[in-house]
């Protein structure tokens, strides 16, 4: 990856954050980003119940 000094978002450049659900929709325990094993860029598994939970994607406009 190239690394700019002067790097500048394109005008139509559309930013999306990865969200990760409060709960689990599997076994609906709490989680977190710290709490939670990342197995994938956009997936994390559930501390609990090994459950594979795909992060949300937010428009940010
Ligand atoms: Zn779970």
């Amino acid at each position: 990856m190239e690394s700019s000094a002067a790097e500048q978002p394109a005008p139509d450049t559309v930013v999306v954050l990865p969200r990760l659900p409060e709960r689990c929709p599997n076994c609906g325990g709490s989680i977190s980003q710290s709490t939670v094993e990342w197995v994938g860029p956009t997936t994390v598994r559930c501390p609990y119940c090994d459950t594979p939970i795909s992060l949300k994607f937010e428009r940010m406009t």
